[in-house]
């Protein structure tokens, strides 16, 4: 099957999935549900209890490996320059840089092609990176040689509890199987007042207004996407893992085909962005498309 990308991100893959199995509520455990759409044979529900949105079927553990290679073919120059503008990479450093001046020791899990590493070059950080394609990481490697690049999942990654100061996941936590498990691994790895940031798409308020204007051009990207977050719901999460001080801010455009498309993105984003400014994070539009929440570990 081919996964397209949508308005907000330019990124289409070939997938292939063999085997799937059903799936219930991963944050509150509950069973009831409402269906908003399906894309390529896979549903995409919500939870009536608390709101998650969630793809089931979902392709089986085993089959996650090969989307990863799926995802990064090589690691030509045109391919890494097409992943993404930068900015995501930049606001999320400026979010290290004002909840951590200090710095120390920083992960971050999904690492890729190293944009966010690069980005935090400057500030006095310690740079670990984990990544499960040998591609992305191989380029990483080279475009960053002061920071030590790991791969594997962060399942199995031998790193001893209360390791780092900073974790940052860059669009990681909708492709996991079990969020709730990996966001109690990560805080169990952060060290006493130790920062977590997650930036995650905000899809389903536009797959909701797909049904009145079925031709709008996103897509929830099912089933490489298996969870679509909320401010509500992230915060939901941050909160049962152990962490306070939880703030949540609109993200920046990942990536698009052109200056013009850019600049819509930016069009689309920026009210959000004001507003989120304006009420200190209260409100977030919900057409803010991602989303960025960090919280401190108690
Ligand atoms: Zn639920």
């Amino acid at each position: 099957m081919h996964v397209k990308g949508s308005f907000f991100t330019t990124l289409s893959q070939r997938m292939t999935v063999v085997r799937t199995e059903e799936t219930h509520c991963n944050l509150c455990g509950g069973a009831d549900r409402d269906k908003l759409d399906e894309e390529l044979g896979f549903g995409i529900w919500q939870c009536r209890d608390c709101g998650l949105v969630y793809v089931s079927p979902q392709p089986c553990a085993e089959e996650l490996p090969r989307f990863y290679e799926e995802m990064y073919p090589n690691a030509d120059e045109a391919t890494v320059a097409a992943r993404g503008f930068g900015w995501v990479e930049r606001h999320i450093a400026a979010i290290v840089a004002r909840r951590k001046p200090e710095g120390g020791r920083f992960l971050e899990v999904g690492c890729g092609y190293g944009a966010l590493l690069e980005a935090l070059s400057p500030q006095p950080l310690e740079l670990h990176g984990l990544e499960l394609s040998e591609t992305a990481a191989a380029y990483a490697r080279t475009r960053v040689p002061t920071a030590s690049i790991e791969t594997g999942p962060i399942e199995d990654a031998a790193f001893p509890p209360a390791s780092f100061d900073v974790i940052a996941l860059i669009a990681v936590l909708e492709h996991v199987k079990d969020p709730r498990a990996v966001l109690e691994r990560l805080t169990a790895l952060l060290a006493p007042g130790g920062l977590l940031i997650v930036q995650v798409p905000y899809p389903h308020p536009y797959i909701k207004l797909k049904r009145v204007f079925p031709r709008l051009p996103v897509s929830f990207e099912a089933p490489r996407h298996l969870y679509g977050f909320s401010p509500v719901t992230l915060e939901r999460y941050f909160r049962e893992a152990g962490l306070t001080a939880i703030r949540t801010e609109v993200a920046r455009p990942y990536s698009g085909a052109s200056r013009l498309h850019a600049g819509l993105i930016w069009a689309v984003k920026i009210p959000g962005i004001v507003l989120a400014k304006l009420t200190t994070g209260r409100w977030i539009y919900p057409f803010a498309a991602a989303i960025v929440t960090h919280g401190v570990k108690k």
